[in-house]
């Protein structure tokens, strides 16, 4: 199929595209960012998205940078997720934000699609929106009333819809440095590779000793948004970091999970069983990376 009509709009500036937004809100009309078009596109080909007017990012070439910010590594928004992935920065400073990264489709996706496209699409089965529970990765958006900044946990709030509004751009994500020995881990499971994730989980904790401390888990694919697994982290706070120790939470893993999806590819339950099964692995793959 073909997308239905549309008007197109690719402006040169940030403020020209915010101010484009405002005026198109203002007017009732149905308008729609693209970025890289990875996830948009298809959806505009099946006409499950109509939209009256296109507003395409790419120009916004201010938007396209990996930069060392203090305590975190910036990512303009309309960077690729491949420039990503080949960032010595990212790889360094946030090994677990760039493992996801190369998780992400194959690398034609990675190369069209762009790092704010998969936060700001909030697909239930992305990795990303996952990572920035698990790391409290940091939103930046501009709108008509300004720059703000968002928190991972107030950022997705259900199934592909998060907290910006029909005129905010998302500018920037900023992960926080990760601390040299701190564990991590993710783990996935699609049928091929390069598909969405069934189900995935990612997560990282502190040794103390040998004693697990601090873990943040959180599942993708599972519920309609990524979700934190409280029950799983409190199950390995103080114990040892030990086989028993991760099936433990990998069962509390499963049991956290409030409604599973249920869809053609997966059942409930069988979403809940991945969910068990990929969070003792994460947790056993990270004890075994060097440090
Ligand atoms: C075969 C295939 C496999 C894939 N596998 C995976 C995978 O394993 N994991 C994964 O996470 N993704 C996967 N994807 C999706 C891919 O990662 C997309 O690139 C990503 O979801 C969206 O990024 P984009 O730049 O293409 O955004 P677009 O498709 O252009 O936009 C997606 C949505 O985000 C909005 N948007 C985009 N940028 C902004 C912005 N800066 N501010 C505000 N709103 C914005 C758009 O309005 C639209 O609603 C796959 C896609 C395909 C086709």
């Amino acid at each position: 199929m073909k997308p239905a009509p549309f008007d197109y709009h690719a402006p040169e500036t940030l403020d020209e595209a915010v101010g484009l937004l405002a005026r198109l809100e203002h007017e009732g009309r149905d308008a729609k960012i693209i970025a890289g078009g990875q996830s948009l596109m298809p959806m505009l080909a099946m006409r499950i998205a109509r939209p009256e007017v296109l507003v395409d990012l790419r120009r916004l070439r201010t938007l396209d940078y990996i930069r060392e910010d203090g305590t975190h590594v910036a990512i303009g928004a309309m960077t690729s997720k491949q420039a990503a992935a080949d960032s010595a920065l990212v790889r360094a400073r946030q090994p677990l934000f760039h493992a996801a990264t190369e998780l992400v489709g194959h690398i034609q996706i990675r190369n069209r699609g762009s790092v704010g496209g998969s936060f700001a699409n909030a697909d239930p089965a992305s990795e990303y929106p996952a990572i920035a529970l698990v790391l409290d990765i940091e939103l930046v958006a501009q709108g008509p009333g300004g720059r703000r900044r968002i928190a991972a946990k107030d950022f997705f709030l259900s199934l592909m819809t998060t907290s910006l509004g029909p005129s905010d751009i998302l500018t920037e994500v900023r992960l926080p440095a990760h601390p040299g020995a701190r564990r991590w881990g993710i783990q996935e499971f699609a049928r091929r590779r390069g598909d969405l994730a069934l189900a995935g989980v990612a997560l990282t904790y502190d040794l103390d000793g040998s004693r697990c401390r601090n873990a943040r888990i959180a599942a993708f694919g599972a519920e309609p948004t990524p979700v934190r697994l409280g029950a799983a982290e409190k199950v390995l706070e103080g114990k040892p970091a030990q086989a028993a120790t991760f099936e433990e939470a990998g069962r509390a893993a499963a049991a956290a999970l409030e409604d599973p999806m249920s869809d053609i590819h997966a059942s409930a339950a069988q979403r809940r069983d991945l969910v068990r099964t990929l969070t003792t692995r994460a947790l056993a793959d990270a004890a075994a990376r060097a440090h």
